[in-house]
């Protein structure tokens, strides 16, 4: 906590001062990981639970810092949003995962689609759809093999404009699905208004799936809200067969975790491709 200084002036404690050092360090050196080339993405694939074909890969983003090595996005991802690096991050990051999938199209590999993270930023720029659909046109992949992610808790911070905005990707023939579903308290009338055509149940409910009746009980219940709305789902954080058994028991159409593979470098999702291919 924050102690009482003299004057009554608010001092950090050395722990929450390292940290927010550690921030401005992370933060500085982030406005120029995009011209250094610093930035990558990685893929993991999304299955499909009956066939175990290939459906999706999400690209995740990932930033080696010459010093600091690999930092994670859950920690400089919040950091990019403050500062609205996050603009100029994300283009690149669809553009860069527009132009992956175009090309392992190209040679030739089963079609699948790209799944890419928005931020709430990003989302609230009215001239994004605009911006995707110029992005796909420069790298020739048709907008039906791209899908952006929003996550829940964004998806209800501004359900109205965030409605708007999914009429406008669906009109462009993009789709969109809700990431971390189930943790952000949706309003059912709401989802019925959503343009998705998918449901991300968020991975928290299916690390102790097995063992825990209430997160049985939750995806179970996500699965069928899901069906009775039309809506398909895929399960995050798969990484053992009970819980891959269970879900697609439940009638849960899709899988991505662990169980089926890491986020891999192009190059090796590349060989995970060749290795898959029947
Ligand atoms: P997310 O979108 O919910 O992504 C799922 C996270 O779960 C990823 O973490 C992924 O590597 C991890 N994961 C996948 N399978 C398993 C599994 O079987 N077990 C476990 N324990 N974890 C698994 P990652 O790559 O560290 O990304 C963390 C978060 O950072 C993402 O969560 C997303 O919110 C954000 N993020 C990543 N890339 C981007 C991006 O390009 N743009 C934006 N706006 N956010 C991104
Ligand atoms: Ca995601
Ligand atoms: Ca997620
Ligand atoms: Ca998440």
């Amino acid at each position: 906590a924050k102690q009482e200084g003299r004057h009554g002036a608010r001092f950090f404690t050395p722990e929450m001062q390292a940290s927010s050092a550690r921030n401005l360090q992370l933060l500085n050196a982030l406005r120029s990981a995009l011209e250094r080339d610093e930035l990558t993405l990685h893929y993991q694939p999304q299955i499909a639970a009956g066939s175990r074909r290939l459906i999706g890969a999400e690209a995740l983003l990932r930033w080696r810092h010459p010093e600091l090595g690999l930092v994670s996005p859950a920690e400089f991802i919040p950091l990019a949003e403050e500062s609205g690096l996050i603009l100029s991050i994300g283009e690149w990051v669809i553009r860069t995962a527009a132009r992956q999938a175009e090309s392992w199209r190209q040679a030739g590999f089963p079609p699948f689609i790209m799944a890419v993270n928005v931020s709430a930023a990003q989302f609230k720029q009215p001239e994004l759809p605009e911006l995707v659909a110029d992005i796909l046109h420069e790298v020739g992949l048709p907008a039906e093999y791209l899908e952006l992610e929003l996550t829940e808790g964004v998806a209800m911070h501004n359900p109205q404009g965030v409605i708007a905005m999914m009429a406008q990707f669906h009109e462009r023939g993009i789709r969109m699905s809700i990431d971390d579903f189930g943790t952000g308290y949706s309003s059912l009338s709401y989802l019925k208004k959503f343009k998705v055509y998918k449901l991300k149940i968020d991975q928290s409910f299916v690390r102790d799936l097995t063992s825990d009746q209430e997160d049985k009980a939750i995806v179970a219940a996500v699965i069928s809200l899901a069906k009775s709305l039309g809506l398909k789902t895929i399960a995050e954080g798969v990484e053992t067969v009970e819980q891959l058994d269970y879900l697609h028991q439940q009638g849960c159409d899709e899988m991505q975790g662990y169980l089926f593979s890491k986020p891999l470098p192009a190059e090796a999702f590349t060989d995970w491709l060749r290795a898959h291919a029947e």
